[in-house]
């Protein structure tokens, strides 16, 4: 909330404000947002027009996150711009209460939440990456591509056995099974035929 009685109503009459405040919770989308409580430093104009105060600045928010590709931890600074007139709330022109697109002053007051909270998210990006190329994790380990370009499982693995670790796989995951398998070179009778 800030105080906008030095104003006056006297249109033309400004101030500058520079605050920091402390982030609301859930400002942001599930991949990327601004962590809650960590500080959002402003910097705005407030300025008296006719019909209410016209607030217009810039909001510097540290954003935390994850790559959706390889899920790496992201930390990424995001500056952005705010305009927004607030009108006063006992204006003489009857109040539409469905016109949602118009911000009131609470008496004194303005809300910069709401109109910080739009800027924040339009201004996030939908797919974070923690690089434009992000080559995103192997498919068939989960290493993360990104430390290890050359990164291949070639010919390492015989494709017999890769069928083979996953039939045992299944047969684990179903709990019961997996003592009955018996596969070459490990079960108890080969270590005892010496
Ligand atoms: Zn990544
Ligand atoms: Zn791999």
């Amino acid at each position: 909330m800030l105080d906008t009685r030095e104003l006056g109503r006297r249109p033309g009459t400004q101030k500058t404000v520079t605050t920091t405040e402390e982030a609301p919770a859930d400002l942001g989308i599930d991949v990327i947002g601004v962590p809650e409580s960590s500080g959002i430093d402003l910097e705005l104009r407030l300025e008296s027009v006719m019909e209410g105060v016209l607030v217009t600045g810039s909001a510097a928010v540290q954003l935390e996150g994850q790559c959706v590709r390889c899920l790496e931890d992201l930390h990424e600074d995001l500056e952005v711009d705010l305009q927004e007139l607030y009108v006063y709330d006992d204006a003489g022109a009857p109040v539409d209460e469905d016109d949602e697109g118009v911000r009131r002053l609470e008496g004194d007051l303005l809300d910069l939440e709401p109109v910080l909270r739009d800027a924040v998210v339009l201004a996030l990006p939908q797919n974070p990456l923690c690089r434009p190329d992000c080559p995103g994790l192997c498919a068939e380990c989960g290493a993360r591509l990104a430390d290890d370009p050359g990164h291949t499982h070639g010919e390492a693995l015989d494709p017999r056995w890769a069928a083979l670790d996953r039939l045992k796989q299944d047969e684990t995951d179903d709990g019961h099974l997996a003592r009955t398998v018996k596969t070459p070179g490990t079960s108890p009778g080969d270590d005892q035929e010496d």
